[in-house]
């Protein structure tokens, strides 16, 4: 089962024109080339998305370092001042 490149209904495959907006299907050839395409930008996106969510998980670590400074900051200066 294929897609119409056109308006992207479901065709059988080896249809040649889509039957609902009659546009012409690319060959086999043609096909397996766009799948190996799709293929290598899912797998450019995937890479991408992991170096996102490793600068995420990085960014969240500072944070988290931070704000645990930040909190021994408090607690030392209320230790102080107690004193
Ligand atoms: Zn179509």
């Amino acid at each position: 089962m294929g897609f119409c490149v056109t308006c992207g209904q479901s065709l059988q495959d080896g249809t040649r024109f889509c039957r609902f907006c009659g546009g012409q299907q690319p060959g086999e050839q043609l096909l397996a080339r766009l799948r190996i395409e799709a293929e290598q930008i899912r797998q450019i996106a995937l890479m991408m998305s992991n170096q996102q969510a490793m600068q995420q998980a990085e960014y969240a670590a500072r944070m988290q370092q931070q704000q645990q400074q930040q909190f021994n900051q408090q607690n030392f200066g209320q230790q102080q001042r107690r004193w």
